[in-house]
């Protein structure tokens, strides 16, 4: 639990603002859920911080928040424009995965 409230921490500097606990937590959860490697994706990536310098160089001014996962999934974005392309990261707020050249796309 202690990797959820370092990374909602690191989340609120990274926005400026506070964010209500559960807000960043449910959305988090319920996207590395999906992913069903909750706990290793936490061990993993604890001290680090939950956010990659390739992630956090995506971020727009939305809450739209991309994570890794551990398997990979057909982009989204790619998908509908009829691409073939396989990404581990999501976006936690639209629970879409997205490839790092589609995520900026996608919330564009
Ligand atoms: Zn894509
Ligand atoms: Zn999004």
């Amino acid at each position: 639990m202690s990797a959820v409230v370092n990374s909602w921490i690191a989340f609120c500097e990274l926005k400026h603002r506070k964010t209500p606990l559960l807000d960043f937590i449910v959305p988090l959860a319920e996207a590395l859920m999906a992913s069903g490697k909750l706990n290793a994706q936490y061990q993993r990536r604890r001290g680090t911080g939950l956010l990659s310098k390739t992630s956090r160089s995506l971020l727009n001014d939305g809450d739209h928040l991309p994570v890794t996962t551990k398997t990979r999934r057909r982009c989204s974005k790619s998908a509908q424009q009829k691409k073939k392309s396989r990404t581990k990261i999501m976006c936690t707020m639209c629970n879409v995965p997205l490839s790092n050249n589609c995520f900026k796309l996608y919330h564009s």
